[in-house]
């Protein structure tokens, strides 16, 4: 097969029947047009290959991730998604590639009811932005609406993909070597591959969460920022964190602490609320299929502290993903 050129690329790659009444223009003119009906939420975000992800991660996985990682944003904030644009710098034209990381894009979208919009093609080192846009609630969930005395939540399990990405660099992306750890390496491989963004959670805490913010960068720099915008600090019970069974069965409970407080990638929701909307969290988490813990509480004085089973509190090192 000869190799395809720029525009066969967004032609077999990325132009699909768009069945979004909302999308005037798509892909194919110079600028896409949609019917915004009120506030709209937008993220981007950029993924270099070998920075933010493996440079041999699966394409089918960095297709999903690079729109995964812009949905938790518009989730963050209780936005629905519609649509989102595509610039693609690659090194090479690589059709096997291409057609595995659209699969991987276009899975997710269609479930997440995303239009791909439009975009741009270039040559250069691999690297991926994605531009997310959405209805924004009338309520948008924020960093900043915390309140001393609220409870703090989170969702999913926390640490698995800075564990995962720990086994990649052991394991140069090998299979475990013993068996019986193979199936539990597998499963935090895969939360790294294929972070699920919590749209349903999000949308739902809008109006009743008084602050947000997605896990990215790890729990105690995101949730650090939440309490400097909200003007407060938080206490964690440690012993509350949720971890996954893979994660605890893998690696020893203080490395397994340190993945949950400070590894990144988690893509999880962190939010607070009054300490009278803990049911409808809990309601809101059954409905919506979403496993949510709380973890703390917000406080007056600054910083993240912890404690042990309601033991004393000790200051928590706030030491995220470092872009910089
Ligand atoms: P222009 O030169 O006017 O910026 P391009 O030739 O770059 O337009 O792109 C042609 C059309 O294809 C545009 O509608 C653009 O949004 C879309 N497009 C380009 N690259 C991508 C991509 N990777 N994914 C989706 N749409 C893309
Ligand atoms: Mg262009």
């Amino acid at each position: 097969m000869p190799t395809p050129g720029e525009f066969e690329i967004i032609e077999r790659c990325f132009t699909r029947p768009c069945a979004d009444q909302r999308v005037v223009v798509g892909i194919g003119d110079d600028a896409a047009i949609v019917a915004a009906e009120g506030p709209l939420a937008v993220a981007v975000d950029m993924l270099i290959a070998g920075t933010h992800f493996p440079q041999d991660l699966p394409a089918h996985a960095v297709g999903h991730r690079s729109l995964a990682v812009n949905l938790s944003d518009l989730a963050a904030v209780g936005a629905t998604p519609r649509w989102a644009t595509l610039a693609l710098s690659l090194p090479t034209a690589d059709t096997p590639w291409l057609d595995a990381f659209a699969d991987g894009f276009f899975a997710l979208a269609d479930r997440s009811g995303v239009s791909l919009i439009g975009g741009d093609t270039t040559r250069g080192p691999l690297t991926i932005t994605v531009q997310a846009l959405g209805d924004a609630p009338a309520r948008p969930l924020l960093r900043s609406g915390g309140q001393v005395g609220d409870c703090v939540f989170v969702s999913g399990t926390l640490g698995d993909s800075a564990a995962a990405l720990e086994i990649l660099q052991q394991t140069g992306g090998e299979p475990a070597a013993q068996a019986d750890f193979a199936a539990q390496a597998d499963a935090l491989i895969e939360r790294f591959s294929y972070p699920e963004p919590r749209i349903a959670l999000g949308r739902s805490l809008a109006g009743i969460a008084t602050a947000a913010i997605d896990v990215s960068d790890g729990l105690l720099a995101d949730l650090g920022h939440l309490c400097e915008q909200s003007g407060c600090g938080a206490v964690l019970d440690l012993e509350q964190l949720p971890l996954s069974a893979a994660i605890r069965t893998l690696f020893a409970p203080d490395l397994v602490e340190t993945f949950a407080l400070a590894g990144g990638d988690d893509y999880e929701l962190c939010f607070s609320c009054a300490a009278d909307d803990v049911d409808r969290i809990l309601a809101i988490a059954a409905e919506t299929g979403t496993p949510v813990t709380a973890i703390g509480r917000l406080t007056e004085q600054r910083g993240i502290r912890g404690r042990r089973d309601g033991g004393a509190e000790f200051a928590l090192a706030a030491t995220g993903y470092v872009h910089f």
